[in-house]
């Protein structure tokens, strides 16, 4: 085993044979462990017992086999299902077998155990999938793109991640690549043979193709912002002082969005946050600033959390309650809300009204939108939840249509390229020579091939991979 592989761009692998559980951890119906790799049927076979005595593990493909997996000994491990996806036909394009198990710890990891034992190593967190992108199967972003389809909190960042996966951001991206490398063929071909009258023309030309690559960067941007919101969703702070009604309002809202609530661990810290998704953005409410402590909140927690949490927020709903009025701390709060994406929630008007103090205190919010609302009622929460989003997307172009890029990465790549053909076109203006333009260019096409991985360097799709979840 241990065979070096060279693959797509030059990235050399250990083609050995990996493993491992692919299902989550936790009680299930079922679990999987995914083996995969040159070995991958000699060790199954080794350690499975179908049912049929006539069916031979090696010759089977692509159905589910009935039988038990045993432990050295012959023990009885599990009553499983294996299935076998041959090369290239399978996930990795290597010989892949998927066994079955019920899905209890014990037996999953007994199972596991019982493959590594016969020579497969533990896979590394997102080995799976880059393999596959290694072995052409998937590009860069449509290996990303697995990752996205996994963590989507969002019907809208599902779609994203579905036609990244469908190469449709690829297929731009390489169409822009096209487009860049003929050019440098066509500059090329004139600066090896020169006609006479190379010159001021030639220029013009280059300068057209380059604003009509510009233009295309230019659309696929434009629904930059969107995307990232779609996909990353928007970190919201509910403010207010204590027993102003802030769990009441998040529960109401929560309930109000009850079938595409999803409680899921926060993706960079241990905090348990709560999605609310508006308009397809996933408003992700952590449990900060006191959002279910009870007691007096700014004293207790300390000026300095909220402030914090108010700081790191993409928004932040300052919730007052209409039958307390506006007091000192309703304005300790504006003043640290103030500058921030706000939306001011004037709760409790089922018992009064909001009131011209409550509109003094959106004055100190420049840009804040005010609504009235009632988290017993129910009254005024579309309002507000309109309000949420109106604030996330103020200034952020939406298509009407799903956005092409919503990855950071992705979109810093596309910003590349257009700074770097926007300052070649000045540099024409400044009369530079077409062959020191092309360096723009080149250098265009290499950010461009970051996105697919074209061109991009191990260390990049390291990176990438190290962030995947163990299994996949
Ligand atoms: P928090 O401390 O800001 O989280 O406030 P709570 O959500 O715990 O609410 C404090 C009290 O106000 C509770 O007794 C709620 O039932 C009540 N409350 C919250 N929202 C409303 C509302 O819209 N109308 C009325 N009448 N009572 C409310």
């Amino acid at each position: 085993m241990g065979v070096k592989k060279l693959t797509r761009g030059g990235n050399v692998y250990e083609e050995d044979t990996i493993a491992a559980i692919a299902t989550p951890p936790g009680e299930g119906g079922i679990g999987i462990v995914r083996v995969s790799g040159p070995e991958a049927l000699v060790i199954v076979k080794d350690i499975f017992r179908p049912r049929a005595s006539n069916v031979d593990l090696g010759r089977v493909k692509n159905r589910l086999v009935y039988g038990h997996v045993c432990d050295t000994d012959g023990t009885c491990i599990d009553e499983v299902l294996v299935g076998v996806m041959r090369s290239p036909h399978s996930y990795t394009r290597e010989d892949v077998v998927e066994i079955n198990c019920h899905g209890g710890f014990v037996a999953l990891q007994l199972t596991l155990e019982a493959v590594l034992s016969r020579g497969a190593r533990l896979a590394e967190p997102g080995e799976f999938t880059k393999r596959a992108f290694l072995n052409g199967r998937l590009d860069l972003a449509q290996a990303e793109a697995v990752a996205d389809l996994i963590g989507a909190r969002s019907v809208e960042g599902h779609r994203l991640a579905l036609q990244q996966l469908g190469g449709r951001l690829s297929g731009e991206v390489a169409g822009l690549q096209d487009k860049l490398l003929s050019l440098l063929a066509a500059i090329e071909a004139e600066l090896d043979f020169p006609t006479d009258d190379v010159g001021e023309m030639d220029r013009e030309t280059l300068l057209a193709r380059v604003r009509d690559i510009l233009e295309h960067l230019a659309v696929i941007l434009r629904g930059f912002a969107a995307g990232r919101l779609y996909r990353e969703g928007v970190s919201t702070v509910l403010a207010g002082k204590p027993n102003a009604g802030k769990s009441s309002l998040l529960n109401a809202l929560l309930r109000q969005d009850r079938a595409i609530v999803t409680s899921v661990p926060g993706t960079t810290r241990d905090v348990i946050e709560e999605t609310l998704v508006v308009r397809g953005i996933p408003l992700r409410l952590a449990d900060t600033a006191g959002l279910r402590e009870t007691g007096d909140q700014v004293e207790k927690l300390g000026i300095e959390r909220t402030r914090r949490a108010i700081e790191l927020a993409g928004l932040v709903v300052l919730v007052g309650d209409a039958a307390a009025g506006v007091t000192r701390e309703d304005h300790a709060l504006a003043a640290l809300v103030a500058g921030r994406p706000a939306v001011l929630a004037v709760n409790k008007v089922d018992l009064a009204p909001g009131g011209a103090a409550f509109a003094e205190l959106a004055a100190l919010l420049p840009g804040c939108r005010v609504v009235e609302v009632s988290a017993l009622t129910g009254a005024g929460l579309p309002e507000l939840e309109e309000a949420m989003a109106g604030m996330v997307l103020a200034g952020k172009a939406l298509l009407g249509e799903t956005p092409l890029v919503a990855a950071r990465r992705h979109g810093q790549a596309l910003e590349r390229a257009r700074d770097l053909l926007l300052a070649l076109v000045e540099k024409s203006g400044e009369g530079w020579p077409v062959d020191l333009l092309t360096i723009d260019l080149r250098e265009a096409w290499q950010a461009l091939g970051e996105i697919t991985g074209s061109a991009a360097g191990e260390e990049v799709i390291d990176r990438i991979f190290r962030d995947f979840c163990l299994g996949k």
